[in-house]
């Protein structure tokens, strides 16, 4: 078994059953993971409130088959996002973002830099954010209609769009604003 301490910002949390619990973490040490908090476990209430979706955290990992939170600890709750729906809305599009891009158990120092410097405010700059996963919107056409005026990114396809492409893709679509 192996043990882990790392800071993580947490994408999301889910409830498998009445006691078990699994979040779905971004972390510094070990890039994208997923962890589970069982009813073994009697401090799962105890830790839970510090890994609410939208919150770094410092968390300590056995892996065993899978990881599984062994403690955790709020490090900043990002209160200013919390403070009115618009802003809290905009940061939840970012961790979907995150969660849309990210797949592997991939450490990203730059990644995690501009994550804590982007949230540590309230403005986020998507065409920073897909240059450091390697979509560099300066090189970028619309896929649809090949302008160079490209405005949005479409997670899910991976792919840009300008303005007008960008108006035609269906509301529940993860749509980043350039
Ligand atoms: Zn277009």
């Amino acid at each position: 078994m192996r043990e882990y301490l790392t800071e993580v910002l947490v994408l999301d949390k889910n409830k498998v059953n009445e006691t078990d619990l699994t979040v779905d973490l971004y972390a510094k040490e070990l890039g994208r993971i997923k962890a589970k908090m069982t009813s073994g476990q009697k401090i799962t209430s105890k830790l839970s409130p510090h890994l609410e979706p939208l919150t770094f955290s410092l968390v300590r990992l056995t892996e065993k088959n899978g990881f599984v939170v062994a403690d955790a600890l709020t490090q900043d709750y990002l209160k200013h996002f919390r403070v009115s729906p618009v802003y809290f809305a905009k940061a939840l599009k970012l961790l979907s973002a995150l969660k849309e891009l990210i797949y592997s158990e991939e450490i990203d120092p730059k990644l995690w830099f501009w994550l804590k410097k982007t949230l540590a405010k309230r403005e986020i700059f998507y065409s920073q954010f897909l240059k450091i996963l390697g979509y560099d919107p300066k090189l970028a056409e619309c896929r649809k209609c090949r302008s160079k005026f490209i405005k949005y990114f479409l997670a899910a396809d991976q792919i840009f769009l300008c303005r007008n492409c960008g108006f035609k893709v269906p509301q529940n679509r993860l749509l980043l604003e350039l």
